[in-house]
């Protein structure tokens, strides 16, 4: 008999019960430490006292307006946002999926307004994850995605990875744009070069291509800059966010510049929740701390020493791991066995994990661990891979 919630997912034993910063408890007072971060959604780790009065406060007031109306709290979010980014507009979704469809229709759109209908493919790389919607599923091509949910929405061209050849063929009078992670999640931490970076930039200005990044999971001071392509010094047209920004209350973005807004006019998109009174008062209340940036240095030294000691955990077991990888507290530890069996040993130890693609287990701390959590984390995840090796 199926279960009252619908079984897409292969759910682990565990029942947190609540979370305070990196700890998470179980049911039975059992404490976790959480370096997943609800797949790097709580950015300030659990109940941030910032978040919850943010939140707290806001809930007295208004949960919900349309937007029909003005509502200031959206306002003083998106003024941020354009403060601290290459952006000069925003729109507020709830998910990273939304904030996928939204980016490929602005992308369309501006096309179209500028007289070029015919522009309407867009480039996406092996490995990639944008989402869950019939767009975001036909973006990735993945076929554990798509395989039965066609038609799928046409139009995504998909490239192998790393293949420069096969994306300069790939670019005709037909595309729109590139949509690709600066660094990639789900696909395995597989980071984008900067020199590549800056390469997809100067070919989507060349050919005229608009360069969408989908910062869902490396955006919002993951990787040690505010935003991952930072790092590369160039910017996109349009960027997706999501996760992070909002710390765990549902909260989504496209920012954009006014050039590539440009085709998104009255009346050509909106949602009912997006950009809630409740969400954008979190979501600023974040920003505030994480775009300082003596907190982006912290997080910088804190992802050092993490590295520095996932190094040295790798070098100690040999026959379970093979090697570190990412950017700033974004960071995937290669392994020789099944990274799902690795995540499991450290269920054990009582340290949260995330199993991702090409072999990887996923860190994804909460941005302000602290250096002893760090300390733990290595403990608990040295004991895991003991068991494993003795097992
Ligand atoms: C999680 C993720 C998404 C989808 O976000 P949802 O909020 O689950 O819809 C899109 N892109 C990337 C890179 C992601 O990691």
């Amino acid at each position: 008999m199926i279960s009252p919630v619908l079984p897409t997912y292969a759910r682990a034993p565990l029942h947190f019960t609540h979370g305070e910063g990196t700890w998470l408890t179980d049911e039975n007072g059992r404490r976790f430490l959480d370096l997943g971060s609800g797949i790097a959604v709580n950015a300030l780790g659990h109940a941030a006292p910032e978040l919850v009065s943010a939140l707290t406060e806001q809930a007295g007031k208004i949960w919900h307006l349309s937007n029909l109306y003005e509502i200031p709290q959206q306002e003083a979010l998106a003024t941020k946002l354009v403060d601290e980014s290459f952006a000069d507009t925003v729109f507020f979704t709830n998910s990273g999926t939304e904030s996928c469809e939204l980016a490929v229709k602005m992308a369309r759109k501006y096309w179209y307004e500028k007289g070029h209908p015919e522009k309407i493919e867009i480039l996406t790389f092996e490995g990639c994850f944008h989402g869950r919607s019939s767009a975001a599923i036909a973006a990735s091509g993945a076929e554990k995605m798509v395989k039965g949910f066609g038609p799928l929405l046409e139009g995504f061209v998909h490239l192998p990875w790393g293949d420069h050849d096969a994306l300069n063929a790939a670019i005709t009078e037909k595309t729109a744009a590139i949509l690709i992670e600066p660094l990639q999640g789900e696909g395995g931490i597989r980071p984008l070069p900067d020199q590549c970076l800056k390469g997809l930039r100067d070919l989507c200005d060349e050919k005229g291509v608009l360069l969408i990044l989908d910062e869902v999971q490396c955006g919002v001071g993951r990787t040690g800059k505010l935003f991952a392509h930072e790092w590369a010094g160039v910017t996109p047209d349009i960027m997706m966010v999501a996760k992070g920004i909002g710390g765990g209350f549902p909260l989504g973005a496209v920012l954009a510049t006014e050039e590539a807004a440009s085709g998104m006019t009255l009346g050509t998109h909106g949602s009912t929740y997006g950009g809630n009174p409740l969400g954008c008062a979190v979501g600023l209340a974040l920003l505030n701390v994480v775009s300082d940036p003596a907190f982006l240095d912290a997080v910088n030294a804190r992802a050092g020493l993490l590295r520095q000691k996932l190094e040295g955990l790798v070098a100690a077991h040999p026959d379970v791991f093979e090697g570190v990888r990412g950017t700033g507290l974004m960071l995937g530890i290669r392994c020789k066995i099944a990274p799902s069996d690795v995540v499991k040993a450290g269920y054990e130890a009582a340290v949260i994990t995330v199993p991702a693609a090409d072999n990887i287990v996923r860190l994804l701390p909460p941005l302000n661990i602290t250096e002893e959590e760090i300390a733990e984390a290595i403990n608990r995840l040295d004991r895991a891979a003991t068991a494993l090796e003795s097992a």
